[in-house]
């Protein structure tokens, strides 16, 4: 999360061994003196990058992710409307928020740059503190999207990811996978008998059973790049990157052990609760998850409480 630190507000000296968190700003203008009087406004608080030209400050972007961009509109080469196009043409930088800095203070100028995406327009000579009032008014916009861009990934009961995460990594996984020809794993890990318990104890209980078999799971995953999300209802999927079906398969006893030590009370099958696991593993990401769903079948069919594969 970054930090909003600016003038008015306590300054935090950085220590250079830890990462700048300050907010990253991007000031594009053709005129350097121009970008030295903004400059001297945000240095102390904000990491401060700067372009003379619409070109450098995209290549900028897409390098170091400002932020935002407080962007001059006249500039020869790629002008500042061309440039906010592009931005908010593109998704991974779309969320950069962008200030217009300009001498022309037509209201259809002013209207031109709203439409282009700009999130606000500055008009020269500026007024330092307006100029800062606005840029972090700006600031605690983009951090709270950030957050919420953030939440829109989290499952809102367990904490675990949710599934839009896990289409999105998987699809990423699955072309890493296949330039680099390493496997990649699935398990489907879904709980037995939920709907008895749900009935025999209530819907509160059961959610905070999902809560209890979430936090057992994660506990599972050992490499950074694993990947755990609630899949739907009482299902659970794991992504698990070069890893074979052999390694799999350990991941997904270790989980149906690991939950049936919890030893979750089940009174309505008057044992504990279990889960039963499906994994899928190979170098084809295609076709893994439904795979890893046909092996969870067979481990239903085969009596719960246990793990089954097939191969991807
Ligand atoms: P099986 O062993 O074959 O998986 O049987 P099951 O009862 O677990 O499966 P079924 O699909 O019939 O029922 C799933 C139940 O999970 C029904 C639904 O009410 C419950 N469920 C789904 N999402 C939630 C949730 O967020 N909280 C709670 N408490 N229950 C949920
Ligand atoms: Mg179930
Ligand atoms: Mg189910």
């Amino acid at each position: 999360m970054m930090q909003l630190a600016l003038p008015g507000l306590v300054t935090l000296q950085q220590d250079p061994a830890l990462p700048d968190r300050r907010p990253r700003l991007l000031i594009v203008d053709d005129q350097p003196v121009n970008i030295q009087a903004l400059h001297r406004v945000f240095a102390a608080d904000c990491q401060v990058l700067m372009a003379t030209d619409g070109a450098r400050a995209l290549q900028l972007c897409r390098e170091r992710q400002p932020d935002l961009v407080l962007l001059d509109v006249q500039m020869p080469g790629m002008d500042g409307h061309q440039l906010c196009a592009e931005l908010k043409a593109d998704p991974q930088l779309r969320a950069i928020a962008v200030i217009f800095v300009t001498a022309q203070d037509r209201p259809e100028d002013e209207t031109r740059a709203l439409d282009a995406g700009a999130a606000d327009f500055i008009t020269k000579p500026f007024n330092p503190t307006v100029v800062r009032a606005r840029v972090r008014t700006q600031l605690t916009l983009k951090a709270q999207a950030d957050l919420l861009r953030e939440l829109a990934f989290v499952d809102g009961l367990t904490g675990v990811h949710n599934r839009r995460h896990f289409d999105e990594r998987l699809a990423a996984e699955a072309r890493r996978a296949q330039r680099t020809r390493a496997p990649l794993a699935v398990v489907l890990a879904d709980v037995d008998h939920f709907k008895r318990f749900n009935d025999a104890l209530g819907h509160l209980a059961g959610d905070d059973c999902l809560r209890r078999v979430s936090t057992a799971l994660r506990a599972c995953l050992r490499r950074p790049t694993d990947l755990l999300a609630r899949y739907g209802g009482e299902e659970f999927v794991c992504l698990l990157p070069d890893t074979d079906l052999a390694g799999a398969i350990g991941v997904a006893q270790l989980m149906e052990d690991t939950v049936r030590k919890l030893a979750l009370p089940h009174p309505a099958i008057e044992s504990s609760v279990t889960i039963s696991l499906g994994v899928s593993a190979g170098t084809q990401a295609q076709g893994l998850v439904e795979a890893a769903d046909r092996a969870l079948y067979l481990a239903k069919a085969a009596g719960r409480g246990r793990v089954s594969w097939v191969a991807g």
